[in-house]
């Protein structure tokens, strides 16, 4: 007879989940990435019942987020995946890279069982901490019949790795989704589901094995009042592989700056537009830079570097 597939696997990456302060009433002088999966399992006794299995990938804050890790976590998430027993998997991370490892791991697994992103606002050893309810709503995602995708999982909505932002330094519901869309809500544990699994094309690990240290330099250049491109200059002094253009509004660019990409791109070093305005696509139109269509700046790089991965390394 076959076992159902019904255990969940917490993979622990760090962030201010996992973070602990000297006080309790300190929710901004903490240190992120200091317990373990483990702990983060032992505050939410209402798990115990479940069948999970916890493992430790990384402990950092996210904001010190690297490709190094993205590639063991990739590894990790697709080696859990294909097991049978596994219906899907938890990722504890830090709330300020969160939407970058969230679409990167959609690019590179795009897997067909839940990949359930969460965190917290606040540390571990808060007055009230949001990670226990956050984590305990992630596990009831990941173990949810027809869940799909990597999503993310915070303050009882359900944020598809595409659409999801963080939109708030401080507040407990930080994350947005662009143009509203939802995946689903979390309700006393029970997932509502509004929207759409996010599902796609895996591009593969196999895209991914080049080292670290090797990867393509992608650099954001954002456009503001007197940007004159001099920043473009300085990178390309550095030297770097592809850069993405945070424009204004439909990825508008200062004289200044649109000459100095133009001249990048013509010496061969890919430039693609998008926007700094919180949602909203960036429209091609003729004779203008490419635009990243729809991604933000930050997915637009993770989107270009996957890109660029895929030729030859120089
Ligand atoms: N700096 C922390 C991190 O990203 C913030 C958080 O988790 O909320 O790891």
């Amino acid at each position: 007879m076959q076992t159902p597939a019904d255990l969940i696997v917490i993979l622990g990456t760090g962030g201010t989940i996992a973070g602990t302060a000297q006080s309790a009433s300190d929710g901004v002088g903490y240190t992120a990435a200091q317990l373990r999966v483990e702990d983060l399992l032992a505050a939410v006794p209402a798990l115990s019942a479940r069948r999970l299995e916890a493992h430790q990938v990384a402990q950092l804050d996210s904001k010190d987020m690297d490709f190094a890790t993205w590639q063991r976590l990739a590894a990790a998430v697709e080696a859990q995946l294909a097991r049978p027993e596994v219906a899907g998997v938890v990722v504890t991370h830090g709330t300020d890279t969160l939407e970058e490892t969230a679409y990167f791991l959609h690019r590179v697994l795009a897997p067909r069982k839940p990949v359930v992103l969460t965190a917290a606002m606040r540390p571990a050893t808060a007055l009230a901490p949001d990670g226990p309810q956050n984590l305990f709503d992630a596990v009831q995602v990941a173990g949810t019949p027809g869940a799909a995708g990597v999503v993310l999982a915070f303050a009882g909505r359900v944020h598809d790795a595409v659409q999801v932002r963080k939109a708030h330094s401080y507040r407990v519901d930080a994350f947005e989704s662009a143009d509203g869309a939802l995946v689903a809500r979390v309700e006393e544990g029970a997932v509502r589901v509004v929207g759409r699994w996010p599902v796609g094309e895996a591009l593969g690990t196999a895209r991914i094995a080049r080292p670290a240290p090797q990867w393509p330099r992608v650099e954001i250049v954002s456009n503001h009042a007197g940007a004159d491109g001099a920043v473009v200059q300085a990178l390309r002094a550095v030297g770097v592989d592809g850069f993405i253009a945070a424009g204004t509004g439909n990825g508008t660019l200062s004289q200044g700056l649109d000459a100095a990409l133009r001249d990048a791109q013509s010496a061969g070093i890919p430039v693609w537009r998008s926007t700094r305005c919180d949602a909203g696509p960036v429209m091609d139109l003729p004779g203008l830079l490419p635009s990243a269509g729809a991604l933000s700046p930050v997915k637009a790089r993770i989107e270009l570097i996957l890109a660029l991965l895929a030729e030859p390394a120089a």
